[in-house]
């Protein structure tokens, strides 16, 4: 069965010397993995539109009981240009592709995420202030569409509301009261931010946050997702003082 569908590629690797495996997030179908012949071949055209973060229109035919669909046409409907021509927003922007990556599968519709993830790409596109800060924002957005955003005022142990300033934190789920123990301490800043960020849905807040609100929920997400991030390896090597 032919089928259209909107995608963001995910990943690609490749196959033989001419083909390659890509995956687009699709929010029918979540992951859908497809074999792209000749995509390696120098003035391929599908191959040119099928760079990670690239937002495309694709064809394929559909077999249920294959893993790899193959693919029929691709166009590029936004290339994201802006975010790969910036080193650091591409660096994050891996590491955000890596989490939709995480937070969705085969055969599993995800609209949400999906909705999520191009907005937020849109969004980092016109981001003059600090990549991190607009990875902070978008791990934020991608958890929430993914039903893993943390906890932000309420205690993730025992439910009671958490008053403004430090608090504790569990990876768990979120903010913890004083009463309860937790292995994190946030800062008034951090908790501040993270909830100044977690309630901002269109687009990344301007104002300054601390640094350790991008590192806070990287891990968290890490710790959702049960995954290992290779871009935050890279990420962390980077930025380490
Ligand atoms: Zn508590």
């Amino acid at each position: 069965m032919q089928e259209r569908s909107e995608g963001v590629v995910l990943r690609a690797v490749d196959y033989s010397e001419t083909s390659r495996i890509v995956t687009f997030l699709t929010p029918g179908r979540g992951q859908v993995a497809c074999m792209v012949k000749g995509a390696r071949r120098p003035g391929s055209h599908t191959g040119a539109a099928l760079d990670s973060f690239n937002r495309v229109e694709i064809v394929y035919y559909w077999k249920e009981s294959r893993s790899v669909q193959t693919l029929t046409e691709a166009s590029l409907l936004d290339g994201f240009g802006a975010i790969k021509a910036d080193f650091d927003k591409g660096l994050y922007g891996s590491f955000i592709l890596e989490l939709a990556y995480k937070l969705s599968g085969e055969g599993i519709a995800a609209e949400e995420i999906y909705a999520a993830l191009v907005s937020n790409f849109e969004d980092l596109t016109r981001w003059t202030g600090e990549p991190r800060l607009h990875a902070a924002w978008q791990t934020l957005r991608l958890l929430e569409a993914g039903g893993l955003a943390p906890a932000v005022a309420s205690c993730v142990e025992c439910g009671a509301y958490v008053p403004e300033g430090g608090c504790k934190f569990s990876m768990k789920g979120g903010v913890v009261c004083a009463d309860c123990s937790a292995p994190h301490r946030l800062r008034p800043e951090t908790r501040q931010a993270l909830a100044v960020f977690s309630d901002a849905r269109r687009a990344c807040p301007t104002e300054t946050a601390p640094s350790a609100l991008f590192t806070l929920l990287s891990r968290f997400a890490a710790e959702q997702t049960g995954a290992a991030f290779r871009s935050l390896q890279v990420i962390e090597q980077i930025t380490r003082p």
